[in-house]
């Protein structure tokens, strides 16, 4: 039995949820999202064209949430 134990350990990495989103409005990837749970406000910001968006959240929002929401608000031409 002269199996030798490998020490390489491969990582299964998980999907990661982007920290930067592509803004719908100006197309540039420089969209952040940030979540104050505390405060239950979402705001998203483009770092490009400067549209910012707030909103009030539940607390469980993620990013992505956000985000998507922030997209439908602008595809419903509620954000110019
Ligand atoms: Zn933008």
């Amino acid at each position: 039995m002269g199996r030798r134990r490998k020490k390489k350990v491969i990582k299964i990495v998980k999907p990661k949820i982007p920290e930067v989103f592509t803004c719908p409005i100006c197309g540039s990837k420089s969209l952040t999202v940030k979540i104050d749970k505390k405060k239950q406000k979402g705001k998203v910001v483009c770092g490009s064209c400067g549209v910012s968006w707030e909103t009030e959240i539940q607390g469980y929002e993620e990013k992505i949430d956000l985000y998507h929401m922030f997209f439908d608000k602008f595809s419903e031409g509620e954000i110019v």
